[in-house]
């Protein structure tokens, strides 16, 4: 928007009629009193102060654009998902955030990014939900809320708190993975461009000829990883704290569109009950040695939303919309996100947001679902109830009626996944420190963790956290500690 922008008519208010000024309120005489019949004044005091809607308890900050994803892969094998085969071209928005900061908190801070990606396919619209990281704190949902707590604000004072999050993660230690790439340098990327998304979580897939296979989803940037210092992101935080934001606005309007290309490691159904560890935990990868990745197709991000409100800020991912071919695993973790971001919608922009214009679907709707607030879409039933004899929609049942599932059966319980031979919470991050980093990136590692303990971590948390670093490995654990202890 520039100043120059002409006048395009007049003004009017919200339902068209012309109005008589856009400076002054009606008055009695130029100095006396303001009257209650100024309708637009009071139509825009009234506006303004509606203007917000509550920000996204987790990933308030972020920023997004619409593009097109495109298959260039051959999955046909693996599901029968339509927008997945051979040569489809799909629209898609993608947003990318950080998770604990607010609606105005620095893009640079340590944090991971969300990588949530809507796909509007002709079966209807396909999210996936994901992280830049391909692990996750925390294995069951029951802990989710108390560790999103823990990296947010104290009650008392209102401010973050290093020993909160070291107290949290220490007790926890399934986290040891996550907060390995977290302190790492994928834990600041250079901008969202130049990081990776990953579906984190373990999907079912299931093909034409119903045979269904486990996936894990790789969104590798075409830009090349790159990331911030702890320093220079300190920087940027002061300097421009919508670095990410601007940066991803900027690239597409200057018609340097990103691509990320995507990939999937497919592990066959009856390989999971026996795999050397539970493959729907979402603390652990799955090594690529024993499931290499397979290319799907690429996403371009080329168009910018007109605007953030309407199109970023309302719009809504759920892992819970999964199209035919594609369902969810036993990820305790899943599950539990299959109700709540549907839940966190409802509260936050209305019981209709699927009628929002990034969440319309581009398949046709014909849903049985009519009424509430914000309502703008007419129900096209021929009757508001099912079945009737009207004429209204009847699911297809010969076609979409086979379940994207599994069997399963026992007691109700409340216990962690059954441990199986490598189901250790160390093993993969300890994996990571030593075979995966070079030594540049382990000393950037070990500086990154220090500098955060030496922070405001109380004793009692700040022990368990050297030892914490000895389990995931012996010589960073000693070197945190040494650094730690003034070395
Ligand atoms: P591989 O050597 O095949 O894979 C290691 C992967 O690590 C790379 O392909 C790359 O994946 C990723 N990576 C590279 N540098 C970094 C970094 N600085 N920080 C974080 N990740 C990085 O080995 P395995 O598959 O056997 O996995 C070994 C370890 O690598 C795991 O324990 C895990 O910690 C980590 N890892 C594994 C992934 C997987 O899905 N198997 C994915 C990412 C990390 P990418 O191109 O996706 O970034």
């Amino acid at each position: 928007m520039s100043p120059q922008t002409p006048a395009h008519g007049y003004t009017t208010n919200n339902v068209g009629i012309p109005v008589e000024s856009d400076e002054h309120s009606l008055t009695v005489g130029s100095d006396g009193p303001i009257l209650l019949q100024d309708h637009y004044l009071i139509e825009k005091m009234a506006q303004f102060n509606r203007e917000r809607v509550p920000e996204r308890v987790v990933h308030a900050k972020g920023g997004g654009a619409y593009g097109t994803f495109e298959v260039t892969g051959d999955v046909t094998q693996f599901t029968k998902a339509d927008f997945l085969q051979p040569g489809k071209r799909t629209r898609m928005l993608a947003r990318f955030s950080t998770v604990a900061g607010e609606q105005g908190s620095p893009d640079t801070w340590r944090d991971p990014r969300g990588f949530a990606l809507k796909f509007y396919t002709e079966q209807g619209n396909y999210d996936l939900v994901g992280n830049n990281t391909p692990v996750f704190f925390v294995r069951d949902p029951q802990k989710f809320q108390d560790f999103i707590r823990s990296q947010k604000r104290r009650p008392d004072n209102g401010l973050r708190d290093n020993d909160m999050q070291w107290d949290f993660w220490t007790l926890s230690p399934e986290s040891a993975h996550m907060v390995t790439w977290l302190m790492g340098d994928r834990g600041i990327p250079r901008t969202w461009r130049h990081m990776n998304g990953y579906g984190s979580h373990t999907y079912l897939w299931v093909n034409g000829g119903g045979k269904r296979f486990w996936v894990k989803y790789h969104v590798k940037t075409d830009q090349g990883i790159d990331f911030l210092t702890q320093e220079q992101a300190d920087e940027l935080a002061g300097a421009d704290g919508d670095h990410h934001r601007r940066d991803l606005f900027q690239a597409i309007e200057r018609g340097d569109a990103p691509s990320w290309t995507m990939y999937v490691q497919v592990m066959p159904f009856e390989d999971a009950p026996d795999y050397r560890f539970n493959p729907f935990d979402l603390t652990k990868v799955w090594p690529h040695g024993d499931y290499p990745l397979i290319e799907v197709g690429r996403m371009t991000l080329n168009e910018n939303p007109e605007d953030y409100f309407v199109h970023i800020e309302q719009a809504a991912f759920e892992p819970s919309n999964l199209v035919p071919g594609i369902g969810p695993s036993p990820d305790k973790m899943l599950l539990g996100r299959l109700f709540s971001y549907p839940d966190t919608h409802r509260y936050r922009i209305g019981a209709n947001y699927a009628q929002l214009p990034p969440n319309r679907a581009e398949a046709t709707v014909r849903s049985y679902a009519k009424d509430g607030a914000m309502r703008y879409e007419p129900s096209r039933a021929a009757a508001p109830y099912a079945p009737n004899s009207y004429g209204g929609p009847e699911a297809d049942t010969a076609r979409f009626g086979e379940p994207a599932g599994w069997a399963t059966a026992g007691e109700m319980v409340r216990e962690a996944y059954t441990l199986r031979s490598e189901d250790d919470d160390w093993g993969q991050a300890g994996t990571m420190v030593r075979e995966v980093l070079d030594d540049a990136a382990r000393e950037r590692l070990a500086h990154n963790i220090s500098g955060h303990l030496k922070n405001g971590v109380t004793p009692p948390v700040l022990a368990r956290a050297l030892q914490y670093w000895r389990n995931v490995d012996k010589e960073l654990g000693d070197q945190v500690a040494h650094r730690v202890n003034g070395g």
